[in-house]
């Protein structure tokens, strides 16, 4: 008999999950993790990917067909391309990952080895010392050799680019202009004011309006792509020449409604919307040996209570400032998006 789905209060299904598998990063984006000092999660609490593998068995008994690997930075998590050989076998209409690109050079290869199917890169400037002021690490010539590296062995490649005003503002035609030349397709991501965007202001947001018609003026007029039953983030567009790129506009314009996305954290908690204060952590029961059942039972209620709509509650906060006070984060580190991945 198949299976009812699993639908939360407002008729959402759960069928993505973004597996954080470290809250290490190799940089430290204004936008992510600005400060000097973070609380890190303890090694020995990590989900070994036996651990790992089991709760994705478990959330693909539930609905799930699409994995995210994510962090921090998911390629320091030490012989990633184990977890995702180990993924590739399980019934999934996609298993992509989300990388700064830092060590993209060295783990192309093994990866697609592997069996991950899609990438998605993170590049805000094709400036070198932006890259600097941006991430406090200067190593833009590293991280585009390895965007270089992944685009000859996977197709689909998608870049995404966080705009902030008067950062990299001006770099929506060359980022394009990029993509193009590499066959990827450019994403453009509104500054979120998530848990560790502790830097956050209105004024550094560029909403996806103001983006569109900067692009419309210098390209001509834009077509919105239709993709109905889509419930990916971003809203996708054409150039006049044919080149599409996608606009995440979580802050402006946010789409809760769509939203199947679910996040683990590489400790194993357990999380519902980005911006959620509540984890439920999984850690002690598929460690210490939980039936699936009863491990199937915890993630199923609180799916089933779900109400989150982190986004578009934060778009009706008058005076908008960073979500979450610093002292809080370092309290309740799991409220970092570095921590339950982007
Ligand atoms: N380290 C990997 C990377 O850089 O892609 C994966 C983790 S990172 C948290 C995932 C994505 O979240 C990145 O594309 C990053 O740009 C995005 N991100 C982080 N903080 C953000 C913010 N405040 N607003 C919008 N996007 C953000």
């Amino acid at each position: 008999m198949e299976r009812m789905p699993l639908v939360d209060t407002l008729g959402r299904p759960l069928r993505s999950l973004r597996v954080s598998v470290t809250d290490r990063c190799n940089l430290r984006c204004e936008y992510c993790m600005p400060e000097q000092e973070y609380v890190w999660l303890s090694r020995d609490d990590l989900l070994h990917f036996e651990e790992l593998s089991r709760l994705v068995d478990i959330f693909v008994g539930l609905g799930v067909d699409k994995i995210r690997l994510t962090g921090g930075e998911p390629l320091l998590r030490r012989n990633l391309p184990q977890l995702v050989e180990r993924l590739a076998e399980k019934p999934l209409k996609d298993l992509a990952l989300t990388t700064n690109g830092m060590l993209l050079e060295e783990f192309a290869g093994p990866l697609k080895r592997a069996g991950l199917r899609r990438m998605n890169i993170s590049l805000d400037t094709l400036h070198a010392d932006r890259f600097l002021q941006l991430t406090r690490q200067n190593e833009h010539a590293r991280v585009m050799r390895g965007i270089d590296a992944a685009s000859r062995l996977f197709s689909g490649i998608k870049l995404d680019a966080v705009i902030l005003r008067g950062v990299n503002d001006d770099e929506l035609e060359p980022l394009l202009d990029y993509g193009a030349s590499i066959g990827a397709e450019v994403r453009f991501i509104e500054y979120m004011d998530v848990g560790g965007a502790t830097h956050w202001t209105s004024e550094t947001v560029v909403p996806r309006g103001e983006m569109l018609e900067r692009l419309t003026t210098r390209f001509g007029a834009i077509t919105a792509i239709e993709e109905p039953g889509s419930t990916a983030p971003a809203d996708r567009y054409a150039l006049p020449d044919g080149r599409l790129f996608g606009v995440i506009s979580s802050t402006t314009e946010p789409f809760c409604r769509d939203c199947d996305r679910a996040r683990i954290t590489a400790d194993g908690v357990f999380f519902t919307c980005l911006y959620a204060t509540d984890g439920l952590s999984l850690r002690e029961a598929v460690r210490g040996g939980e039936s699936l059942e009863t491990v199937s039972t915890l993630i199923e209620n609180r799916w089933h209570a779900r109400r989150d709509r982190g986004a578009e509650e934060r778009l009706e906060v008058r005076d908008r400032t960073a979500y979450i006070p610093l002292a809080t984060l370092r309290e309740h580190p799991h409220l970092e998006m570095h921590k339950r991945g982007g």
